[in-house]
């Protein structure tokens, strides 16, 4: 259990998540809801830095405010996991490795970092994956997502990590980094033709890291003709929760793992952040799977910067 002591027995939690384009975010119901089961009231609010009213407000500004207002703490996202680091007090193991910070709390004066993605992603691993062979994984993205992916890859005994990316200098970048913070002996490849390292050298999964997937962004980075029933395969795209990639992997008769649970063990991890209390994953989860049965809000406008990744 994350050490956060301060806030279990208020009945009330102010949070929030801040980045851009973050409308469509599942994280603040998920909170909501947790919250109200354990009867708490947790108000989670969106500071959206795209919207008009934050046109003048910077970064560290924002953080100031939000500790004077009595927040527990903020989500971080896209663009701000890295500049926030910079503001931060403390950084957590994890953080530190990942080098991005998702997760702030403010506690006494002080404001930490942690990073609850790479625990979510190997959470889920885990949990979903549990027994896999993990002597070789190939990881199609080196984004921001897929550095803590990495990393929590690493931590769940990959042992030999291959990484693929259209821009082969983020691939050669996150290997770098990784070999820099992991203690572990392994070793870590960039890839720069998949079917032709997969006929040499088959991994034994596959995680897919990058935005392929997605409605918006139709299609598979990894070509399922190359997959075999006895490698596993994860996706952290989550909507649709079904990608090509995993339709193609249970065809091939895969172990395989949606991204949702990456999405709910990042918001689990955090929520025990920010309440000191544990949460419970399943209901988070039925939070998190209640969005797809609901019809879309009138004020969800499409937009190309919403991320329903959040
Ligand atoms: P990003 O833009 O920072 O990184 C994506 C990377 O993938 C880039 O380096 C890009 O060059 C590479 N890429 C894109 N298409 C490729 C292809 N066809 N082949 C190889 N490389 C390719 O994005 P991100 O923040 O890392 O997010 C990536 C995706 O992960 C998101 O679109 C989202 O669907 C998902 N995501 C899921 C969770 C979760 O909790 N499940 C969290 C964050 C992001």
């Amino acid at each position: 259990m994350p050490h956060a002591e301060h806030h279990s027995g208020d009945r009330t939690i102010l949070v929030g998540l801040i980045g851009r384009g973050i409308s469509l975010s599942r994280t603040p119901a998920m909170h909501v809801a947790e919250a109200r089961a354990q009867g708490m009231v947790c108000t989670y609010n969106l500071l959206d830095m795209d919207d008009a009213a934050m046109a003048d407000v910077t970064l560290p500004d924002l953080l100031t405010r939000l500790e004077a207002e009595g927040y527990a703490g903020v989500n971080v996202t896209y663009p701000f996991k890295r500049e926030v680091m910079a503001l931060l007090d403390e950084l957590s193991p994890a953080a530190r490795a990942v080098d991005a910070v998702n997760t702030v709390v403010f506690r006494d004066g002080r404001r930490f970092g942690h990073n609850t993605d790479m625990w979510g992603f190997g959470e889920s691993f885990r949990r979903g994956l549990n027994g896999a062979k993990t002597d070789h994984a190939l990881m199609i993205g080196a984004g921001g997502a897929g550095g803590a992916v990495a990393h929590a890859l690493l931590e769940c005994g990959v042992s030999r990590l291959s990484i693929s990316d259209v821009d082969p200098n983020r691939a050669a970048d996150l290997a770098k980094q990784l070999l820099q913070t992991t203690e572990r002996d392994v070793e870590v490849n960039i890839v720069r033709d998949i079917p032709e390292m997969v006929a040499k050298d088959r991994p034994d999964g596959v995680v897919n890291a990058t935005p392929m997937g997605m409605a918006k962004l139709p299609g598979t980075a990894f070509p399922v003709d190359l997959l075999t029933p006895e490698m596993w395969v994860a996706d952290i795209v989550y909507f649709p929760l079904e990608t090509e990639l995993l339709r193609g992997a249970r065809a091939a008769g895969c172990r395989v793992l949606p991204g949702e649970g990456m999405a709910v063990f990042q918001a689990v991890r955090a929520f025990e952040f920010f309440t000191g209390s544990p949460a419970d994953p399943e209901r988070m989860k039925a939070t998190f799977r209640a969005f797809d049965s609901e019809p879309v809000a009138t004020d969800a406008r499409p937009s190309e910067r919403k991320r329903e990744e959040i």
